[in-house]
């Protein structure tokens, strides 16, 4: 038995402070960072560094599993897209296409450097954790509860009652696991569904101890209709009622008043942006947010919102604060690198709940990627860390380790069997056209 399970050479490293320490090992024992140390005789696996960039693993902290088969089919729809086209496509799927959705999703992550995630909440969730469980990805899962009388059959939970026992069926089966999958408890989002069903979860998960999730502040006429029903904007009226839990997740969280964003800073409430999604509705107030204190990450909203590649969420995230702040304060570096790569990093894994997520240090848990850096449209460059924020996408993700696990090693993935994947996908598509084809 070796000292280390993992010893990367020679390698380049993205720091806490986002820093890069150049030309150094990294040592990996019993799923934790040991050190920046180490010989080759060492370790079991050795990882030779020469052009790799190690960064801590991306965290989507906001995925739709259910919608990775919606890939294509969203761009350019009107709103409000989740409740024309996204409930009606979610109410078809089996527990054998939810399944499928979530082997083609925990492939896609992987792929593009994505190493633990939140899930929204879907009908099959334990088909996805037993998923995600032989990946070997790390994240949150939830169940779909809504009582909305407008949702499909489907998706409508019985009661109140009903969708509680739910959520805590699938926390009883995840206590059950490797630990790196847990609950989240989650509605839709407040105004989806009765008064009644969102105090049940949000107190639920403060007695269980167990986060909260909901869609927040995602469109102006949802916070007009939260006004309408409740008096007051949504995280007002969430903390005047006292159904802030201890841990909880906005996603989105585009438009909000200055006493939402204290309400935020007040909470510890963790900020789920996803850019490309939120284009078409609205750009949120990050720099305010991160000047409060608030942790912002970065979601996908799941593969139909232009997929799951989050370097790409990042780049366009800096578009949108300079095409907007930017501008109008004249100030070109509103949202610099180390922010954004921040953000992806360690303000994602805040989303997570986890301890220890989201950094290179000795003792974090090693959940990392190493970047090839040689690519024509990366190498050469005067700084590093700028070029992987203007220019490195998911594609340049070499190797990725989870809870100290090697998921893919030279680009070949070790925890899923891609071929077998794709026939299964072409046989499930061919007895149910309606999954791919919506003309
Ligand atoms: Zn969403």
């Amino acid at each position: 038995m070796k000292k280390y399970d993992i010893l990367f050479t020679n390698v380049d490293c993205l720091l806490p402070d986002m820093t890069i320490r150049h030309g150094t090992d990294l040592a990996i024992r019993d799923g934790r960072i040991a050190g920046f140390a180490g010989s080759p005789a060492e370790a079991e696996t050795v990882l030779p560094g020469e052009h790799l960039l190690v960064m801590p693993g991306l965290t989507d902290a906001h995925i739709h599993t259910s919608q990775q088969l919606l890939r294509g089919r969203l761009l350019d729809e009107k709103p409000i897209i989740w409740k024309r086209v996204n409930l009606p496509f979610e109410a078809r799927l089996t527990a054998e296409s939810s399944t499928l959705s979530a082997e083609l999703a925990a492939m896609d992550m992987i792929r593009c450097g994505t190493t633990s995630f939140v899930d929204a909440g879907g009908k099959y969730a334990e088909a996805f954790a037993d998923v995600y469980e032989a990946a070997g990805l790390r994240g949150r899962l939830s169940v779909w509860t809504n009582d909305s009388p407008h949702a499909p059959d489907a998706l409508r939970a019985a009661s109140p009652a009903a969708g509680i026992a739910a959520l805590r069926r699938l926390r009883d089966r995840l206590a059950a696991g490797s630990g790196r999958l847990g609950p989240i408890y989650s509605v839709p989002t407040p105004t989806a569904v009765s008064q009644t069903m969102l105090r049940a979860v949000i107190e639920a998960a403060m007695e269980d101890g167990v986060p909260f999730e909901t869609h927040l502040n995602e469109y102006a006429p949802e916070v007009t209709e939260f006004l309408e029903r409740y008096g007051e904007r949504p995280f007002v009226w969430l903390e005047r009622e006292g159904l802030i839990p201890r841990q909880m997740l906005a996603a989105h969280a585009i438009f909000l008043s200055p006493a939402e964003m204290e309400v935020l800073a007040r909470h510890d409430i963790r900020a789920a942006h996803c850019p490309f999604s939120n284009s078409g509705k609205g750009v949120p107030k990050t720099p305010e947010l991160l000047a409060r204190g608030v942790r912002c990450g970065f979601g996908s909203d799941g593969a139909g919102h232009g997929g799951l590649d989050l370097f790409r969420e990042i780049r366009l995230f800096r578009c949108l604060m300079n095409a907007t702040r930017g501008i109008e304060s004249a100030d070109s570096s509103v949202m610099p690198a180390e922010t954004l790569l921040r953000m992806a990093t360690q303000g994602g894994a805040a989303a997570l709940f986890m301890e220890g997520v989201g950094r290179i240090e000795p003792g974090a848990k090693a959940d990392l990627i190493a970047l090839r850096t040689d690519g024509a449209h990366l190498w050469p460059t005067q700084n590093l860390l700028h070029t992987v924020v203007e220019s490195a996408c998911g594609a340049d993700v070499w190797h990725s380790i989870i809870d100290g696990r090697l998921v893919m090693k030279d680009r070949e993935l070790l925890t899923l069997d891609e071929a077998r994947i794709r026939a299964e996908a072409a046989r499930i598509f061919a007895r149910e056209p309606h999954l791919t084809s919506w003309s």
